[in-house]
């Protein structure tokens, strides 16, 4: 399997993205503020207001992380669990949490390609900027189509490639030379980051995706881009 532009095996897939976010964990928001001048709250803004969370409804927040996405939608009156493989982005986000007085949201360490949760549980899933570091997507979107009740919706949105002339190319200068940078500057990693920037090129096009999506078991699955496609959000439904 691939990390970054690297082949590796997958127990090392696995370790090595973990020491990643271990790694990034307590500058996670200050760095994603510095590597995207702040738009990703945006997209994350439009992302949950995509989502459309509803009183009651039960929703999965997988790959939550520190609970970016579970912040912007808990204030809907869903129930909202945030699932995470790494405990150590999990307890920044816990933390947020303490600080901001926010109790209502559950806070869980899963696997996406192996979740605890029985089948047909959840109103929706959403999973944001996790998908491409997982090692089996298929096994992911597989477990996601599962723990889906009918009628339950599925949201993803990951980085792609824009299909802006010009753009994709200064996108490929700034992701290849001036992140790692950056990733060295604020958080004194350079690897972590170079590798976020590699894994980004080798996630399939939005179009492949959505095929993949749909062999899942999705309908009317759909790929919204932004910026001509340097982030998208696809999403689907369990019926
Ligand atoms: N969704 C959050 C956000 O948008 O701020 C966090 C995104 S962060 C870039 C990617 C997250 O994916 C990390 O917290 C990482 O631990 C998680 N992750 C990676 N592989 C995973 C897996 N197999 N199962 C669950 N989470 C995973």
């Amino acid at each position: 399997v691939s990390f970054g532009y690297e082949e590796v095996d997958e127990d090392e897939k696995v370790g090595r993205v973990g020491q990643v976010f271990s790694n990034v964990a307590s500058k996670y928001d200050v760095m994603n503020d510095a590597m995207s001048a702040g738009t990703h709250r945006l997209w994350k803004d439009r992302f949950a207001r995509r989502v459309k969370p509803r009183e009651g409804e039960e929703i999965l927040d997988m790959a939550g992380g520190t609970g970016d996405i579970a912040f912007r939608m808990v204030d809907s009156g869903a129930n909202i669990t945030v699932a995470d493989i790494n405990p150590d982005m999990l307890s920044e986000g816990l933390d947020r949490a303490i600080k901001k007085g926010e109790g209502r949201l559950v806070w869980s360490e899963q696997n996406a390609e192996d979740l605890n949760f029985p089948d047909a549980h959840f109103d929706a899933y959403t999973i944001v900027f996790g998908i491409r570091n997982v090692t089996h997507i298929e096994q992911a979107l597989a477990e996601a189509h599962r723990v889906l009740r009918y009628g339950g919706r599925f949201y993803c949105m990951e980085f792609s490639k824009t299909l802006w002339p010009g753009f994709d190319k200064v996108y490929d200068f700034y992701s290849h030379r001036v992140l790692p940078k950056i990733g060295k500057a604020v958080a004194n990693d350079e690897d972590s980051y170079r590798y976020l920037a590699e894994s980004i090129d080798r996630f399939p096009p939005m179009e492949t995706f959505r095929a993949m999506i749909e062999n899942a078991g999705f309908s009317q699955t759909k790929v919204e881009p932004m910026m001509g496609g340097l982030v998208a959000i696809h999403s689907g439904w369990k019926v």
